[in-house]
């Protein structure tokens, strides 16, 4: 059997970290990424960490005809589905962006993939698919209530994977779906060679990527949305994940689906995240002293949207997929920060 993983939207910040998991793993893989939010470089750099090759498809998902030919030419196993647009205030802007590419965009791949019947995939959804919820730790089980456009588009297309799914049930088919859906709690960190990161257009929306920009002195001050939270220093918890550490469970997800585990096929969403929350303060203080740099900041209003926290019940993949998070707080503090020194203008 092949054991080639297509991975679209690899080269970005997640899917060039899973490329290289996947090579190290033993996979071959194959990129198709349009470059929109991206760097060639940073598959040259996977390339160099690894000194193996990959083959790159500069393409749109939406565009039929070039998955097509991917498909014809390379003999693809399975695929992980990381290609999408993913700032919440432009998807309030912009909807039908949102919708266009991530939803549409993953009609196509689902398309393509049923005619060359290559019906494994891993799919790159988010904890935001949660919406408001009583609980803070968050089980897989929860109702599915995203609040934005983005968030939107995550939960469409996971309620997309799970119809797909459920109608193996109701016709003879000798290949059926085996779909993860990777429920992403917040990923930070970087490759700990420095070669690779996060490589943001602009100024970040994101918390690590503003406080490293604050730290390097390419922003003036960072702006801690909130400090009236009922969390215990009132500013908001998050569950940080290193993006490592995320990266392996996906090759993790690859093995189940290649397993018996998923024997008769199935649908089936997992949350990775560490099962712990940090507060954007002591998120800031452990930056402080991993790299001895002080973080300008002010105490600014709360950013609408947002909870004040919630974190993963990571129980499930841990026993389905054998996967547990194996970097801390300060590992992906440290590895960001190598990252941001290495490269202080990213892949430019
Ligand atoms: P990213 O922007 O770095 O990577 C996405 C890649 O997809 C980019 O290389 C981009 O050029 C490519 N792409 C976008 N639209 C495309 C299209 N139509 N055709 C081909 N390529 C396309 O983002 P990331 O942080 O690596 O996120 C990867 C996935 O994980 C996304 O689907 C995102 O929604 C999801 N996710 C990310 C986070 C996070 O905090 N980073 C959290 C939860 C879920
Ligand atoms: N945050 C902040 N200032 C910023 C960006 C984020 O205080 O400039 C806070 C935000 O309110 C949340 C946490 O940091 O409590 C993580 O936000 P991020 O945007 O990184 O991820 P989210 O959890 O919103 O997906």
């Amino acid at each position: 059997m092949s054991n080639t993983v297509l991975v679209t939207g690899g080269a970005g910040y997640i899917g060039s970290h899973a490329c290289v998991e996947l090579l190290q793993a033993g996979y071959s893989v194959v990129v198709v990424d349009n470059l929109e939010n991206s760097k060639i470089e940073s598959l040259n750099r996977v390339q160099q960490i690894t000194g193996k090759t990959l083959t790159f498809f500069q393409a749109d998902i939406r565009d039929k005809a070039a998955l097509a030919t991917i498909f014809t030419k390379e003999n693809i196993s399975s695929v992980m589905h990381f290609a999408g647009l993913k700032a919440v205030g432009e998807s309030c802007e912009q909807p039908l962006k949102y919708y266009h590419n991530n939803v549409y965009g993953t009609m196509v791949l689902l398309d393509a993939m049923t005619e060359a019947n290559v019906k494994q995939l891993v799919f790159s959804s988010s904890a935001t698919v949660y919406g408001t919820n009583p609980q803070v730790q968050y089980t897989e089980d929860l109702p599915i209530g995203a609040v934005n456009p983005y968030g939107r588009t995550k939960a469409m297309v996971e309620q997309i994977l799970i119809d797909m799914s459920d109608s193996d049930k109701l016709k003879p088919t000798q290949t059926p779906w085996k779909i993860a859906l990777l429920r992403y709690f917040n990923p930070i960190g970087a490759h700990e060679s420095g070669l690779i990161g996060e490589d943001p257009n602009g100024i970040p929306n994101n918390l690590m990527p503003y406080v490293t920009q604050v730290a390097i002195g390419k922003l003036q001050q960072l702006s801690v949305f909130g400090d009236d939270y009922p969390t215990p220093d009132g500013t908001g918890v998050r569950d940080y994940i290193h993006v490592v550490d995320l990266a392996k469970g996906h090759v993790k997800a690859i093995e189940a689906l290649q397993s018996e585990k998923f024997g008769e096929g199935g649908c089936k969403a997992y949350n990775l995240g560490a099962g712990l929350g940090y507060s954007v303060l002591e998120l800031i203080q452990a930056f402080e002293k991993m790299t001895g740099r002080k973080v300008n900041y002010k105490i600014a209003p709360r950013r609408a949207g947002d909870l004040p926290e919630y974190y993963a019940d990571p129980g499930l993949a841990l026993k389905e997929l054998n996967w547990n998070v194996e970097k801390t707080l300060d590992d992906m503090v440290a590895d960001t920060w190598n990252w941001q020194v290495k490269n202080p203008q990213g892949y430019n």
